[in-house]
């Protein structure tokens, strides 16, 4: 039905004149989709126009891209296909649903040590576990922005998991990102790595979805510039978990709440863009007695909860 609809611009949004238009595109701001996954503040700032006129303007690109439904027969395919991936914990995957996701974009944001990285080697591994062991028996592409992978630590894991480490680090295409661009144009060939050179991918891991924009992207005067880059890279991801059924696992940093007097402090960086792009958000902080807490953050499907686990030698555990 959409298809048969003419295309439309951002000059058809209620409020946008040539002026206007030109201000948004300025910021990358190009065509309804930027807009639909914008934030009212990012368009008050770069469009000068006031808060309800931007949220009319992200209102209609929405109502545009049919972005709030989903046919009910559609819904019920995307479930009939979820697969998922076991994380070690039985604790940790109940909180999930049972395991990481496929055709679905997970998010683990937390601070530094707080075991972001060491569930994407865990899943790294799992994924390669025949399906009754809780894998997929496929491969992994990780995307390591941070410099933080480790094969002696996969190795580790491997051995655990009573896998023969050299056939497992054959099972995961390790790319160091550079730079954003490149970290984007790595994510656009995986593409080629499933149907060229037909490598099995059914896990991505990319640890860390933003720190590498965040520090070439500095100041107010790019932020909207940043986030329409940081949008682009997370439809490159969820179009590939949609087409080929993959589970993609993200890892995002946290900023301190300065106007936060009541609980907890921190929250995820990337703002609207990514939290509307990650389907599922786990919030990650350390526990008592050396454990890992990890909350289930804003998700539609599932009940709200918590989880707690320990990283050991052997990888991740229930708590004893
Ligand atoms: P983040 O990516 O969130 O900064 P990491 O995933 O790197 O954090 O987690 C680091 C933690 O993992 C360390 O603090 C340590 O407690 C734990 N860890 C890493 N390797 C091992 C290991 N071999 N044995 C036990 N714990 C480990
Ligand atoms: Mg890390």
């Amino acid at each position: 039905m959409s298809k048969e609809k003419k295309e439309l611009t951002i000059e058809d949004l209620p409020g946008v004149g040539a002026a206007t238009a030109e201000k948004l595109r300025e910021s990358g701001f190009n065509d309804l989709l930027s807009i639909a996954v914008a934030s009212s503040s990012e368009l008050v700032e770069v469009a000068g126009v006031g808060e309800s006129a931007a949220r009319k303007m992200i209102n209609m690109a929405r109502d545009n891209l049919q972005m709030d439904f989903e046919s009910g027969e559609e819904l019920l395919k995307r479930a009939e296909r979820i697969e998922r991936i076991k994380t070690g914990s039985a604790e940790l995957d109940r909180l999930v649903g049972g395991g990481i996701e496929t055709g679905t974009i997970t998010e683990a944001y937390g601070s530094y040590g707080s075991s972001k990285t060491q569930l994407g080697f865990q899943l790294a591994i799992n994924v390669q576990l025949p399906k009754d062991k809780g894998g997929l028996d496929s491969g992994v592409v990780f995307l390591d922005t941070e410099s933080t992978f480790r094969v002696d630590r996969i190795k580790q894991l491997a051995e655990a998991a009573g896998l023969n480490y050299k056939d497992v680090l054959k099972n995961i295409k390790v790319v160091r990102c550079f730079n954003s661009d490149h970290q984007m144009l790595l994510a656009e060939k995986i593409n080629d790595l499933i149907t060229k050179e037909r490598f099995p991918v059914r896990l991505i891991v990319v640890d860390s979805l933003i720190s590498l924009f965040r520090s070439e992207y500095l100041g107010r005067g790019m932020l909207s510039e940043r986030q329409q880059k940081l949008n682009k890279h997370i439809h490159t991801l969820q179009k590939l978990a949609d087409m080929y059924n993959i589970a993609v696992y993200v890892t995002n940093q946290v900023m301190a709440k300065p106007d936060t007097f009541f609980g907890d402090p921190t929250e995820a960086v990337g703002g609207h863009i990514v939290s509307h792009g990650c389907n599922i958000r786990l919030y990650l902080r350390k526990g008592k007695k050396g454990t890992r807490v990890a909350k289930l953050v804003d998700s539609s499907a599932l009940p709200e909860g918590e989880a707690a686990f320990v990283i050991t030698e052997h990888g991740i555990k229930d708590v004893e």
